[in-house]
């Protein structure tokens, strides 16, 4: 059915599109999930892996014997290579690189397969570790399956989808190898986790040897222990009560004797307990490796010698440890992780092997799912944190536009008062001509603010002063009152500018009388904070800011606030041509707000504007304008050019 609103062409590229998509997510999870199972396959049975590997290398002459290091390594390597290419594939990370080393995997593979399937060279591929045995033939059409599919998704490769974020992919790439590698090691160290094999704990022999059934394994129903004379005691040993037990080695003369007196001691216990205590050797051993290994260990027990593969799938350890109680299996170890003899008898109570499948599979499964899923669930929080910041910044920037974005020129101590008309007078045709999409203030000095307040359009450019005295009126030569400057015509003075607070050592005492009475005249106060360049590098900005703050206004109420306009200017930054990055107005925009929002409340924070000042110019101030809580800038050198303040001005369009 076609989907509404989508007609003809748009309808198919979209249905294409949503079929692709389902395509290449049904290949990726199959691919994906037949490379985690094989790798984590291998990864529980790497030494059961380890003999198949061998036998590849041995039918093409370069046997290693199952012992290299080499062969321990590899083994290691093809579980962790597989596992981990099946989780980044499931989880759609780093995909150029997975599916690049897919293809090449895939594609040698299926080489060596279809090799095989063509030669007979070994009987089991091992692609599922000793857990699944598969015939060439099935191992080939597998393979060939995969190729495709993999081809597939390499094709079609952006429909993979990321199913955890590129910040923390390694997370979870991390958790993955950190458990592929724990489970090969540990398997290695001890026993598999879980056993695949004939002789698993449970297993009744006694009855797969007398009464075997058409799915019982050959191992078993074939299984002969000869004494040293050649006389055949399966049948004896299986049918006796109590307990046997049976120590496996099934290359004696690389056995590990690092554990003898503790399976000495456990032999004096089948001793003292009158059960039997055997070892167990391939048939093909000679007298002397049995007798070196006797030397080795001190060990006076008798030998039994079986088929290799029957030792092999007994336990995967040299030597290791089977008890067979009543005909049945009951426990196996390792010779690194052999039960404690303390007691008098030791049994399956002990036993530190693991079960079968069914029993081992969903632990070993919960292991590596629950931590996944902890850190796919962290990352999806995240995002979501991510998220709400988002929507924050979008709050802030709408409260923004709420807020007053302003322009002010700081004309210092320059222009003649013709040179200063004649620069009011071009700016104002230039805004006439295009007008500003933000308030524009220009602050000059005290002999300019009366004509310059009779050519402008009072409209579009407000007028200030730079400074005002800290004194209503009298005796004070030389100064000007904020009653003088709000009758020439200005609406606003800036105050608190850092080169009043350092050459003419305004206080913020001062600076708090300026304040009222600027506010009490009905002039709108520009007031400037900052730091200069030590105390920055000291980490003190904040501090410093709020000081100035909390001095000059904090006594102000909330009404009187709405005529406050705060200029952040880094002494550090202002005439020097050193701008604060965007990053650092912004940071400190927030911080101020917040100072103001804690003192006089989230409202008339959220309804302050905030200019940033300190070498703005046409080139970087539509960078720091755009910041949420910069709401405009202080402009000096700058503001003494119509081209440049003009420039500054359109940042806002
Ligand atoms: C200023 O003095 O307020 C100022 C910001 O100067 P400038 O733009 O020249 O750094």
């Amino acid at each position: 059915m076609r989907s509404s609103g989508l007609s003809g062409w748009a309808w198919v590229k979209t249905d294409l599109r949503r079929r692709r998509l389902w395509a290449v997510s049904l290949c990726r999870v199959v691919v994906a999930l037949t490379l985690v199972v094989s790798g984590f396959l291998k990864a529980v049975d790497p030494v059961g892996m380890r003999a198949k590997v061998d036998a590849y290398l041995t039918a093409w002459g370069l046997g290693l014997g199952v012992d290299s290091l080499l062969l321990r390594s590899g083994v290691l390597v093809l579980a962790v290579l597989e596992f981990m290419m099946g989780v980044q594939l499931l989880l759609g990370m780093r995909r150029r690189l997975t599916i690049t080393l897919l293809v090449a995997f895939q594609t040698v593979m299926t080489a060596l397969t279809t090799y095989l399937f063509f030669t007979d060279t070994v009987e089991d591929c091992g692609c599922f570790g000793t857990a699944l045995t598969l015939t060439d033939g099935q191992t080939l059409l597998k393979n060939v399956v995969l190729l495709a599919m993999i081809f597939f998704i390499s094709r079609h490769g952006r429909y993979v989808i990321r199913l955890v974020s590129e910040r923390r992919q390694w997370l979870a790439s991390l958790t993955s190898l950190c458990y592929v590698v724990a489970l090969t090691l540990m398997a290695y160290h001890t026993l598999p986790a879980i056993d695949f094999g004939p002789y698993a704990v449970g297993t009744d022999l006694r009855q797969a040897y007398t009464a075997p059934d058409a799915d019982t394994p050959a191992l078993l129903t074939t299984l002969c222990l000869e004494d040293e004379n050649g006389n055949d005691l399966t049948d004896s040993l299986l049918a006796s009560k109590g307990k046997t037990c049976l120590l496996t080695l099934p290359r004696p003369q690389k056995a590990d004797d690092g554990s003898v007196d503790r399976i000495n001691d456990i032999a004096d216990i089948a001793a003292d307990s009158a059960f039997g205590f055997y070892a167990v050797v391939p048939q093909q051993t000679v007298d002397a490796e049995v007798s070196d290994w006797k030397d080795r260990s001190g060990g006076n027990y008798p030998t039994l010698k079986a088929d290799p593969a029957q030792i092999d799938a007994m336990v995967r350890s040299n030597p290791g440890l089977v008890l067979i109680e009543d005909g049945k299996v009951c426990g196996k170890w390792s010779f690194n992780n052999l039960p404690a003899t303390g007691g008098e008898h030791f049994g399956a109570s002990q036993n530190t092997a693991a079960g079968r499948p069914h029993e081992a599979l969903p632990k070993l499964v919960m292991w590596y799912i629950i931590p996944l899923l902890v850190v796919l669930l962290l990352d999806r929080l995240l995002i979501g944190k991510k998220f709400y910041q988002h929507y924050i910044l979008r709050q802030h920037l709408k409260t923004k536009t709420m807020r007053k974005k302003i322009v002010a020129g700081n004309w210092k101590m320059n222009k003649t008062l013709q040179e200063g008309v004649a620069l009011a007078e071009e700016l104002n045709n230039v805004l006439a001509a295009d007008k500003p999409n933000c308030d524009v203030v220009i602050c000059t000095p005290f002999i300019h603010l009366a004509p310059v307040a009779g050519i402008i359009n009072a409209e579009v450019i407000g007028l200030g002063a730079e400074n005002c005295a800290d004194k209503v009126s009298g005796a004070y030569t030389g100064e000007v009152s904020a009653a003088m400057v709000k009758s020439t015509g200005a609406q606003y003075v800036i105050l608190g500018h850092s080169e009043r607070r350092a050459y003419y050592g305004e206080t913020a005492e001062i600076l708090k009388e300026k304040v009222n009475l600027a506010l009490e005249n009905g002039l709108k106060v520009i007031f400037c904070i900052g730091e200069v360049l030590e105390e920055r590098e000291s980490g003190k900005q904040n501090d410093v800011v709020k000081a100035q703050l909390e001095g000059s206004l904090f006594d102000l109420s909330a009404e009187q606030m709405s005529n406050i306009i705060l200029a952040y200017e880094p002494v550090w930054a202002i005439g020097t041509g050193k701008t604060a990055t965007a990053e650092q107005a912004e940071e400190m925009h927030a911080f101020i707000r917040g100072v103001m929002a804690d003192k006089f409340g989230a409202e008339v924070a959220e309804n302050l504007s905030i200019l940033y000042g300190g070498s703005c110019k046409p080139s970087n101030a539509k960078e720091i304008f755009a910041k949420p809580n910069v709401d405009g800038g202080l402009i000096g050198g700058a503001a003494l050019k119509v081209a440049d303040f003009k420039g500054i001005i359109d940042a806002w369009k």
